[in-house]
C-alpha cells in the first residue's frame, strides 16, 4: 500500500502547474515554434482513422510532395523524430547481408552506418574530417568498389555545417543499380533541393528545423525505384512500426480502398505538421530559400568583423540553416553557451560527435533565420567573449 506521506508528496509535486520559458532556440534544432502553429496543435483530438484525419494527412502528403519537389506518390511523415525516418528508410531498402555505403562528414554518417550494422548488412564507408565533404570521383570509385545497393549521405551536416553538393551523384548511384537515401533533416526547406531532379530515391526531414513545428513527425518519401526494391523484399523489414507496406496502407498510399489499424496516428503533431507546411506554402520555396541564404551571408559577415571565424571554408558548402563557428581560442566553449543561455535567454550549441570541441553552432531555421535575430546573436557573441574566462595562452 501506498504510504499516506508518499501520497502527499506526489499530490505537492502535481498540485503546482508546471512552467516552461520561452527561449530564443537559435541551436540546431529544435527552433521556435510560431504561436501559429502551436494553437494548431491544440485543436481537440479525434479518432486517428477519422476521415477527417484523413483530409489533413492528405494535405500534408501534398505539402511534402512540394517541400521536397517531388512527385512520388509514396510520400508520407513517420510517426517519430528524424532518427525514425532514418531506420524507416534503411529498414525498409536494405536487407541482411546486403552492402551499404554511407558517406561519413559527420555524425549522421556515422548513425547512418550504425543502424545498418544492427540489421546486419555489411557497411562499408567513405570518411573526411568534419568539414570536409566528397567530390563525385570519390563517390563513384567507393560505389564502384563495394556495389552497395543503398548509399547515404547527409546533405546539411549539422554537427559540422556542410551542405553537401548534390549534383549528379543520383545519376552516378542509378549507373551503379544502387538507391540514393539522402537526410535533409538540417537542410530541406532552406536552401535548394529538388528530390526527383536529383534522382533522389529515398529523402526524409524533421517537423522541428525549417518547418518550425514541434519535434516528432518526419516527413520522407520513395521513388518508384526505391518502391521496387522494397516491395520485392525477401525478408520482412526489422521493424514493424517502421514498415512501409503498413505505412503506405494508414497514409493512403497502397491504392487501396480500406485502410488497417498499424497504429495510433499523433493526430495533434500532423496538426501542427500541415500547418508548418501551410506557412511554408504561403511563403514560397524559392522565397525561403533566399531569406535563409541571405540571413546566412548577412550573419557569417557578422562574425567574420567580429574576427570569428568560420569552420566551413569554401563558401558553396555552408549551410545556410546551421551555421559552424571555429571554437573561439582560449574559451571554454561550454562557457559560453551557458553564459549566453543564462543572460540572453538564448540557446546555441557546442559541436556534436566528431565536431564536438571544435565548433560553436547556431542554427537559424524557418521563422527564426531573419537579420533582426542575427543581430541578436551576434551581441550575444560579442557579450560572450567579453565576460568569458580566456586563457593567456
Ligand atoms: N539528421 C540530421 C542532419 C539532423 O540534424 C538531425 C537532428 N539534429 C537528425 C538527423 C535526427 O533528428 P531527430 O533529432 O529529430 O531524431
Amino acid at each position: 500500500r501506498q504510504s499516506g506521506c508518499a501520497q502527499l508528496t506526489f499530490y505537492l509535486t502535481f498540485s503546482v502547474a508546471f512552467l516552461v520559458p520561452y527561449r530564443h532556440m537559435f541551436g540546431p534544432g529544435p527552433s521556435n515554434v510560431p504561436l501559429r502553429i502551436l494553437e494548431a496543435g491544440a485543436n481537440p483530438v479525434i479518432g486517428h482513422m477519422h476521415p477527417e484525419i484523413f483530409k489533413i494527412m492528405s494535405d500534408i502528403k501534398s505539402g511534402i510532395q512540394y517541400m521536397f519537389q517531388t512527385q512520388n506518390n509514396m510520400t508520407l511523415a513517420v510517426s517519430g523524430t528524424g532518427h525514425s525516418a532514418m531506420e524507416c528508410a534503411i529498414f525498409n531498402a536494405v536487407e541482411p547481408g546486403e552492402s551499404v555505403l554511407t558517406a561519413v562528414n559527420g555524425i549522421w554518417g556515422e548513425r547512418a552506418a550504425e543502424m545498418t550494422e544492427r540489421i546486419g548488412a555489411r557497411v562499408n564507408t567513405i570518411v573526411t574530417p568534419p568539414g570536409g565533404f566528397f567530390t563525385n570521383a570519390e563517390i563513384e570509385q567507393a560505389l564502384s568498389k563495394h556495389r552497395p545497393v543503398l548509399f547515404f549521405l547527409a546533405h546539411g551536416e549539422s554537427s559540422t555545417g556542410v551542405l553537401h553538393p548534390l549534383e549528379g551523384i543520383g545519376q552516378l548511384c542509378h549507373k551503379y543499380n544502387c538507391l540514393f537515401l539522402v537526410d535533409s533533416v538540417a537542410s530541406c526547406g532552406g536552401t535548394p533541393l529538388y528530390m526527383d531532379q536529383l534522382e533522389i530515391d529515398i529523402l526524409y526531414t524533421g517537423s522541428q528545423k525549417v518547418l518550425n513545428a514541434p519535434p516528432g513527425t518526419a516527413p520522407i518519401s520513395f521513388s518508384e525505384r526505391a518502391c521496387q526494391k522494397i516491395l520485392n523484399r525477401r525478408t520482412k523489414p526489422v521493424s514493424f512500426f517502421l514498415d512501409l507496406s503498413w505505412l503506405a496502407n494508414y497514409w493512403g498510399c497502397d491504392g487501396k480502398l480500406s485502410r488497417v489499424y498499424h497504429h495510433t496516428g499523433p493526430v495533434t503533431a500532423f496538426y501542427s505538421l500541415r500547418e508548418s507546411l501551410a506557412v511554408l506554402v504561403e511563403e514560397g520555396l524559392q522565397n525561403s530559400w533566399e531569406r535563409h541564404q541571405e540571413v546566412a551571408e548577412y550573419f557569417h559577415a557578422g562574425l567574420e568583423s567580429m574576427g570569428l571565424k568560420l569552420f566551413v571554408k569554401p563558401k558553396e558548402a555552408r549551410l545556410p540553416t546551421v551555421t559552424t563557428i571555429v571554437a573561439p581560442h582560449g574559451y571554454d566553449w561550454k562557457e559560453i553557451t551557458a553564459y549566453i543561455m543564462k543572460t540572453h535567454n538564448l540557446e546555441i550549441s557546442g559541436g556534436l560527435g566528431p565536431s564536438v570541441g571544435l565548433v560553436l553552432r547556431v542554427g537559424l531555421m524557418g521563422c527564426n533565420s531573419s537579420k533582426a535575430n542575427v543581430d541578436m546573436v551576434l551581441a550575444a557573441l560579442k557579450d560572450a567573449l567579453k565576460h568569458c574566462h580566456k586563457s593567456k595562452v
